[in-house]
């Protein structure tokens, strides 16, 4: 493919001076721009045509090289910007000294090129981590809590600004409040500009000549405040929480980092929890297995009545709906399940051994299991479905 001519694709004369050329190439990129024209290839194209002449024709001695052979003066090792297929990052980071920032930033809404952006006021405080240790009840039905956290809190002095008074926040002399610097850098394509955030003040436009009393110009002194936190119901061990805005207060009225939570689970005597459910080890008397009983069982909502039919099995599980603990995103519940061990007499007495001798002769004593009496898998699956 032929290359178009340079100062054709400007528009300009060979003879233009060099500020000819800078306007001619302003006019024709913004009339390319790719803001100005979203999904056109073609203007892409002569975007891209018009910074790689632009790239030749704003440098004396590429300008004097072309003028002599042509673009084939300019081909050694690459051609300008490769035909066409230039990087548009590229491209952009050239812009700010064309255009300048008025025009930029107001006309092509800035943040195409990198380090750029808006100047923030300070430096935003850091995250804070702080554990927070539930029971089974906070956490099945959910709590606010109020902590006292140790963290960088404003500066009550000088409202955060870590100036002494108004007279003493000045404009940054570097950047003239701008907030970033750009540096001149010589690369293969030639000088290119790249925009950084000014080194005296951190970007943020302006300088403290006097410095708060009470916080030493940082904005913030070490202190105490109090979080409420509101934590929701069925939260689990090693789950984060994130409070925005209440963590560290950040430098000169940045922002302030966030307030992590991460959440500790306190065991419980009796019951164990297992994801939703609830499991509890329930022990009763092989007399109570025999005759049927009522008892009270533990729950993380105080205690319930259950019954235990006459003939429960050791093993056996009994399951109280919805007695678990609510997903923390869902509206699903829990069960308690609870697993019934029959308790076998460790010590015996001659008298309770010549007894239950007895009693082991009759039939109804040798264990029969029936079709229905589930075997072991079956139950600890039942157990942690
Ligand atoms: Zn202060
Ligand atoms: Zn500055």
């Amino acid at each position: 493919m032929s290359k178009r001519d340079y100062y054709e694709i400007l528009g300009v004369s060979k003879t233009a001076s060099a500020e000819e050329v800078k306007k001619a190439y302003r006019k024709v990129a913004m009339q390319f721009h790719p803001d100005r024209n979203p999904g056109d290839k073609a203007a892409e194209e002569k975007f891209k045509e018009a910074a790689e002449a632009y790239e030749v024709l704003s440098d004396a001695d590429k300008r004097a090289q072309y003028d002599r052979y042509g673009h084939a003066g300019l081909n050694n090792g690459r051609g300008g910007f490769g035909g066409g297929t230039g990087n548009m990052d590229d491209i952009f980071s050239q812009f700010g000294d064309i255009f300048g920032d008025d025009v930029f930033g107001s006309f092509f809404g800035g943040g195409r090129r990198g380090g750029g952006g808006a100047r923030a006021r300070g430096v935003r405080g850091s995250n804070l981590r702080v554990k927070i240790k539930l029971n089974y009840e906070e956490i099945a039905k959910g709590v606010t809590k109020n902590i006292r956290v140790k963290k960088y809190v404003s500066c009550s002095t000088c409202g955060g600004s870590g100036a002494k008074d108004k007279g003493s926040i000045q404009t940054c002399g570097t950047c003239g409040g701008s907030g970033q610097v750009r540096r001149v850098s010589n690369t293969f394509l030639g000088q290119m500009q790249t925009v950084t955030t000014c080194p005296t003040c951190n970007g943020e436009g302006t300088t403290v000549t006097a410095k708060c009393n009470s916080c030493k110009g940082e904005g913030r002194v070490y202190g105490e405040e109090t979080v409420t936190i509101d934590i929701p119901a069925g939260v689990q061990e090693g789950m984060q929480l994130s409070v925005g805005g209440r963590g560290n207060a950040g430098e000169r009225g940045g922002p302030n980092g966030d307030l992590i939570v991460l959440i500790e689970e306190e065991q419980h005597e009796e019951l164990h929890r297992d994801g939703l459910n609830v499991a509890f080890e329930l022990y009763i008397s092989f007399t109570d297995a025999a005759f049927g009983t009522q008892l009270e069982v533990p729950t993380i909502d105080g205690k319930a009545k259950i019954k235990i039919p006459a003939g429960t099995q050791s093993g056996k599980i009994f399951r109280l709906k919805g007695k678990g603990f609510p997903g923390v995103n869902s509206y699903e519940k829990g069960d308690q399940l609870i697993h019934v061990n029959v308790w076998t007499p460790q010590h015996l007495t001659a008298e309770e051994k010549t007894m239950l001798e007895k009693l082991n002769a009759s039939p109804n004593f040798q264990p029969k299991p029936d079709k229905n009496e589930r075997g072991f898998f079956d139950r600890v699956r039942e157990m942690f479905s």
